[in-house]
């Protein structure tokens, strides 16, 4: 079940590993503003929703900070695990605006609140982003292309969630795989 993804360790873990590897990347292209070596420069933000017991380093934004004293400006690699400033796990307002977005089965926002222990206005806040600003952002117009057309700009994040789980094995795989395809379109 998509909603016991949430309370596994192990699936933030891949999750974890993957945005290891996305900073690497990013870290070694060097800094994009002046070519200048970029360092870590993380931060802890302690995302909601998650399993209680995730080790903190999980829990720890990948940032990177060029070197060169004239730039010294800051660069965000992609995230599968965080979604912008948002205070809540990336997977986790995934996974709640599937339950909610699906046709026959959506559930209600009264029984989201309670499933997750979010607020109203926090869930309408997140289906408003995903209605109003993602279709218009910049990480969506690079990515769109690579989804089947009946995924339009309506029904985002869920439809899109639930293609993934089509293709795959089981909902995890299916989950990481939509996150990392979010990702790429994060990539400059
Ligand atoms: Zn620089």
């Amino acid at each position: 079940m998509l909603p016991d993804l949430l309370r596994n360790v192990s699936f933030f873990q891949v999750l974890f590993r993957i945005d290891q590897d996305l900073a690497e990347t990013c870290r070694q292209a060097g800094c994009p503003y002046c070519q200048g070596p970029l360092y870590y420069a993380p931060y802890l933000r302690k995302p909601r929703g998650g399993p209680k017991d995730l080790p903190e380093e999980y829990q720890k934004r990948f940032s990177l900070c060029c070197g060169r004293e004239e730039c010294r400006r800051r660069v965000l690699p992609p995230s599968c695990l965080f979604l912008g400033r948002k205070v809540y796990w990336q997977a986790v307002i995934l996974v709640a605006l599937t339950l909610r977005q699906r046709r026959t089965t959506g559930v209600s926002i009264n029984r989201l609140m309670r499933m997750f222990s979010i607020s109203r206005a926090t869930i309408v806040r997140w289906l408003q982003y995903f209605r109003s600003v993602f279709p218009v952002s910049a990480s969506w117009q690079r990515i769109r292309g690579r989804v089947h057309a009946a995924i339009g700009d309506h029904g985002l994040p869920g439809l899109l969630v639930d293609s993934f789980l089509d293709h795959s094995t089981d909902s995890s795989a299916g989950l990481v795989a939509c996150l990392q395809f979010l990702a790429a379109g994060q990539a400059r």
